[in-house]
């Protein structure tokens, strides 16, 4: 958790925070799901796990499962970022590229673990998802000592947002805190499905184009739960445009020392 000071005081927040998931051993939040997919897999003596991504959650399952001894299958689309692919690789994932988008990668990756086996880690599909990764909260409560005001998060296919949300409703269940802190869920403006359903009450696939390419998604998988959160719990969802993006990455760089992606 930083306590950025400089953004404190240029913003006039004594108490925002910034919790870095970068920092996990492959490089995103992914790992908390990643953990716990594998170590079902072992327990229940299956060897090979599935994953379809953006990017981050395949390269975190292929470094999770090589530590674990466990077979990765995973499929991206074309156009997911070298770098990601490359980890991956490394990692020593079987790699497959999906021509069309990330919403093709998905659907190839059941259709795969359906008629081959293997567990699919898909993200909204594979309910652990959401277990691994309302560890966030768990860990978020500790460090502030009480319940944040507001939690702002990045929301591509929504299972991170729905994560957090399960972790302060486990908190909550468990009597160790009184309220569920106003989250909000920021889109891009060129993948803003969850945005746009909030508002009209449907979802609908309009193709998305963003450099946040982590949250690009034209579908979200798990939009639906995501909106009921959003909506039961008074969050909100937020727009922003590939210039805001690239403007707070570059701030987040020069004036904390925090280098993110997009
Ligand atoms: C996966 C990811 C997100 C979005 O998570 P969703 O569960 O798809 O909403 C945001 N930022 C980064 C860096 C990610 O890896």
């Amino acid at each position: 958790l930083w306590h950025p000071e400089n953004l404190q005081k240029k913003y006039g927040f004594p108490e925002l925070y910034l919790k870095d998931d970068g920092v996990n051993p492959t490089g995103s939040l992914k790992d908390r799901a990643s953990f716990l997919v594998a170590a079902f897999a072992r327990k229940h003596h299956i060897r090979e796990v599935v994953v379809a991504s953006t990017g981050n959650a395949g390269s975190s399952m292929a470094g999770v499962g090589a530590a674990a001894g466990l077979k990765v299958k995973l499929f991206l689309p074309k156009t997911a970022p070298p770098a990601k692919m490359i980890q991956a690789l490394q990692y020593g994932a079987d790699l497959v590229l999906a021509d069309k988008n990330y919403d093709q990668a998905f659907s190839l990756s059941l259709e795969y673990s359906n008629t081959r086996g293997g567990l699919n880690r898909n993200t909204a599909y594979n309910p652990m998802t959401i277990e691994g990764k309302k560890t966030i909260s768990f860990e978020l409560f500790p460090q502030i000592k009480k319940v944040p005001d507001h939690i702002f998060v990045s929301v591509g296919d929504g299972v991170i947002l729905s994560g957090i949300y399960k972790g302060f409703r486990d908190l909550l269940k468990l009597n160790r805190i009184k309220n569920i802190p106003v989250i909000h869920a920021i889109q891009a403006s060129g993948s803003s499905a969850i945005y746009r359903a909030m508002n009209s009450g449907v979802f609908e696939g309009i193709t998305s184009e963003t450099v946040a390419d982590s949250i690009s998604v034209d579908i979200p998988s798990n939009g639906l739960l995501a909106k009921k959160n959003l909506e039961s719990f008074g969050g909100q969802c937020i727009l922003v445009t590939d210039e805001e993006i690239l403007l707070a990455q570059k701030e987040l760089s020069s004036s904390c020392g925090l280098f993110s992606e997009p």
